[in-house]
């Protein structure tokens, strides 16, 4: 197997371009302070150009989230990557369009929040779930959005003031609809990656005379992350690593990491069988017994899933797995955090054939 370098990056974020509070070289400040090798901005249905570069040793990249502005309420969000063009100008037709017309360009994308709750006390924050269902050529779908997810708990404004001072005591991991949905479109054979976004907009929060700037972009930028296996070193070179990570992330080589409570970086999830291997986002063929190799950067509680069914639960540092199996495996773990069990490392999956 190749060797694998591990990057890791946010790939949901907006700037000014959109609803977003800061320019560019701030997102990729912000990045940088939090200790990420890059980010992408993904404002809502604009791509603007000559962004894209090293801010000292952050790689910026442009994206785009895109959705069909004409449709109301607000649904289907598509985050959109690796296009040379703004492709908000395809929205709107249907959702397929808009993907093919993406894929057609050289690009790929992954469906946004495509669960959301709507919070009852803020006209601002109602969800924007993913409707067009099916869908065909996307690479995958956007796990855990941590924004979307602190939507969800503005039930009161009591709550909202709690969470707003303490984001985290109230953040626990994908929801288990968006989980269940993953599942669902696996045991259909669709081969889905996942990735985590922060979704950041540097979003303020207004009660009365209180105001304040609820998540500042550095700060969401240590929360949920994507960490991406590259086929080698980035060189600082702008194509050369634009081309690496998004080759990385087309495959869906990537494991979302909540990496507050504890770095995720490290984690490996690798299937042998003879002399093949793989890792997480590619397919195993089988020669005969598979073993499944877990590692995680520290101890916690994991668990092993074939077809959307938990087939081990382990505590620990990692675990190997012999089995006569195919089917679609992938691993999720748990650490406690603030006094709770929080989603922490979610993988994409092996497909083991
Ligand atoms: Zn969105
Ligand atoms: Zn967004």
């Amino acid at each position: 197997m190749e060797v694998y370098r591990e990057y890791v990056g946010n790939l949901h974020s907006h700037t000014v371009y959109s609803d977003g509070t800061v320019a560019h070289r701030e997102l990729a400040q912000a990045a940088g302070a939090a200790g990420l090798d890059f980010v992408i901005a993904t404002d809502h249905n604009v791509r603007p150009t000559g962004a894209e570069g090293y801010y000292e040793r952050v790689l910026l990249l442009v994206g785009e989230e895109v959705h069909n502005v004409r449709r109301s309420p607000q649904v289907s969000h598509l985050l959109v990557y690796g296009t040379e063009q703004e492709m908000a100008a395809y929205s709107f037709g249907s959702s397929q369009t808009l993907i093919n017309m993406v894929n057609k360009r050289g690009g790929f994308c992954y469906i946004a929040h495509p669960v959301e709750k709507s919070s009852p006390i803020s006209r601002d924050a109602q969800a924007i779930p993913w409707v067009d269902w099916p869908v065909e050529g996307i690479t995958g779908i956007e796990l855990w959005n941590y924004m979307s997810e602190f939507k969800g708990l503005l039930w009161s404004h009591l709550a909202a003031l709690g969470y707003a001072f303490h984001p985290d005591w109230g953040i626990r991991g994908p929801y288990r609809a968006t989980l269940r949905l993953w599942d669902e479109l696996l045991n259909k054979g669709m081969r889905i990656a996942i990735l985590g976004g922060a979704d950041a907009h540097g979003e303020t929060y207004q009660m009365g005379p209180l105001r304040r700037v609820l998540f500042p972009y550095e700060y969401l930028f240590r929360c949920v992350n994507t960490h991406v296996l590259t086929k080698g070193a980035l060189t600082g070179d702008v194509e050369h690593d634009k081309s690496l990570l998004y080759e990385a992330l087309r495959h869906g080589r990537t494991w979302v990491g909540y990496d507050l409570p504890r770095s995720t970086r490290g984690f490996r999830f690798v299937a042998r069988s003879g002399a093949a291997q793989a890792t997480v986002g590619e397919e195993l063929k089988r020669l005969g017994a598979t073993t499944l190799e877990i590692e995680l950067p520290h101890a916690a509680v994991f668990y092993l899933i074939r077809n959307g069914k938990r087939i081990l639960r382990h505590r620990g540092k990692e675990l190997r797995h012999t089995t006569a199996e195919p089917g679609v495996y992938r691993v999720e773990a748990y650490r406690r955090f603030r006094w709770h069990k929080v989603g922490w490392i979610f993988s994409s999956p092996i497909y083991v054939v």
